[in-house]
């Protein structure tokens, strides 16, 4: 059984999360600066790639079980785009809130406003134990931007089954329905039966 799972991601709020899920198991979560973890670049042309390279990365570097994550932002009117370039498109284009008005105009008057983020998680547990654990949050980009949580594109996605974006939604509700919490929901049950 895994009592120690090196999650390859400096960002805090993710190995708190993480952390939280985990610590029913017995598992102790250690991030990315605590393990030493030296940054890969993600070169992968899908999301699988490049959570497969951060986890595989973090296993070479510490021998321990290493989970790493991909996320992003697909718009079905744009191909799928920004995806897995997500966090550079916004970079591009003047950073969060200038980035929305870029997706408008790319999305013109297309009437199809579907999107849905993804998120997907690899667990290396060594050379040849690699599992993939994938989630995803189906919605619609807003007309306007809203609300007051401004991580990323949360002002501007509604997800199924509200009215509102996930920038207005109350942060406890989002984090039982997002793409991160799905994949989480199948890295749990595959931890549990094994
Ligand atoms: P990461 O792989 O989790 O670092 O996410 C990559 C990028 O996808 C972020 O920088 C955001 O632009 C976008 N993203 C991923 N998840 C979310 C979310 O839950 N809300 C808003 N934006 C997100």
């Amino acid at each position: 059984m895994l009592t120690k799972l090196v999650l390859a991601s400096h960002n805090a709020h993710k190995i708190e999360e993480v952390q939280a899920i985990l610590s029913p198991l017995g598992i102790t979560v250690i991030g990315a600066t605590e393990a030493g973890l030296t940054d890969v670049e993600e070169t992968g042309t899908a999301f699988e790639e490049n959570a497969l390279l951060k986890a595989r990365a973090g296993y070479a570097q510490t021998g321990l079980p290493t989970l790493a994550d991909d996320s992003g932002l697909c718009i079905n009117a744009l191909g799928g785009a920004p995806g897995l370039y997500s966090a550079r498109f916004a970079q591009k284009h003047g950073g969060y809130p200038a980035v929305f008005n870029t997706v408008w105009e790319q999305m013109g008057d297309n009437p199809d406003r579907t999107a849905y983020f993804i998120c997907c998680m690899a667990l290396v547990t060594g050379p040849n134990s690699e599992h993939l654990f994938i989630g995803k949050m189906t919605g619609r980009i807003a007309p306007e931007a809203s609300g007051t949580h401004l991580f990323g594109y949360d002002p501007i996605f509604i997800p199924d089954g509200y009215d509102v974006t996930c920038g207005v939604l109350d942060s406890d509700i989002k984090n039982k329905i997002s793409h991160r919490a799905k994949a989480l929901e199948k890295l749990l049950a595959y931890l549990k039966q094994s």
